[in-house]
């Protein structure tokens, strides 16, 4: 399986303005100390070796959206944050190219962060396409309509081509979809929020995000230590650091990367991959959080075999 995230900030769209672009390019040009380079390709070369992912890159500003690559003729979607705008355009070239125009689309919940890409996503005005959203909750298609209401949007929902329908699924009832077997937990958010879990040919990638775990009631968190276990890859909500969890933003129903941390730790999970990040954080402050996260991995492992910890960006892909 490929993991590709099309969508990685949490809440809010964010874009870069002017002045964080400008500070990446001080930074490269002071770092560069001078130097000259012949090419392009060569500035290219000396950036990816000496500048760090905060001054050559950036984390993105799209809302959840994440494909997972390996069912047999479909696409698997998780959510459809404003980064489903982007993998529709990908997958029209895909399509041309001859996959399969049906798309399994997994959501989590239906906060808006998390359902906003849609009406901007191509591939639903394509009568050759079949859409199948797989959901924990029986207000889905409600969610969907709702939000392309005149007075909202000028395209109606049922202006859609593509052969749309509604899948809902219980908890801890295994399904299949295109080879990959899909199983559902319920999560600690407002209105509900499900995590899902694939698995094909021994491999695992858990998708769990909008989900408050909490420090001090870890015990309870023994469904979801199952649920991670041995997984390939866990991308987990950690949105907030640990001292706005405890103080500023308890019960605003997301986690921290500390939790996240020691739920995968604890569930012997091999990758987590740090996701839904915080609209007002800038890339510095990503950057830094993964950098603390690693550590704290470090510190706190002993036996266990190392987990490795990625922070999710737009464009990230991972093979599992
Ligand atoms: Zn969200
Ligand atoms: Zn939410």
């Amino acid at each position: 399986m490929r993991v590709r995230f099309w969508g990685t900030r949490g809440s809010l769209p964010v874009a870069q303005k002017a002045g964080a672009i400008q500070a990446k390019i001080a930074r490269a040009l002071v770092a560069a100390g001078g130097q000259v380079f012949a090419d392009e390709a060569q500035a290219t070369a000396f950036a990816k070796a000496n500048l760090d992912f905060a001054t050559f890159g950036a984390y993105g500003g799209a809302t959840s959206c994440v494909e997972i690559e390996g069912a047999d003729d479909a696409y698997i979607v998780c959510d459809m944050g404003s980064g489903l705008r982007e993998f529709g355009i990908d997958a029209f070239r895909r399509c041309a190219a001859g996959h399969a125009r049906v798309f399994h689309i997994f959501l989590s919940h239906l906060h808006w962060d998390h359902i906003m890409g849609f009406p901007f996503f191509g591939p639903a005005f394509d009568p050759g396409a079949t859409i199948v959203f797989h959901t924990g909750h029986p207000d889905a298609e409600q969610a969907l309509r709702r939000q392309q209401e005149e007075i909202s949007f000028p395209v109606p929902f049922d202006w859609l081509k593509a052969k749309m329908s509604f899948e809902v699924h219980q908890v801890a009832q295994p399904f299949e979809v295109g080879g990959v077997t899909v199983t559902l937990i319920q999560q600690h958010h407002s209105h509900e929020s499900f995590g899902y879990q694939f698995v094909r040919d021994g491999r695992s990638v858990i998708y769990s995000t909008d989900s408050e775990h909490k420090l001090d009631n870890m015990e309870s968190e023994a469904a979801f230590e199952a649920f991670f276990a041995d997984a390939d890859l866990v991308i987990c909500d950690t949105m907030y650091s640990l001292g706005d969890t405890v103080s500023l933003k308890q019960d605003w129903g997301h986690s921290s990367n500390i939790v996240a941390i020691d739920l995968c730790h604890a569930a012997g999970a091999k990758r987590l991959a740090l996701f839904h990040h915080e609209p007002t954080y800038a890339d510095e402050d990503i950057q830094r959080m993964h950098a603390e996260s690693v550590r704290y991995e470090e510190l706190v492992r002993a036996d266990r075999p190392e987990l490795e910890v990625l922070c999710a960006y737009d464009g990230l892909e991972v093979e599992i």
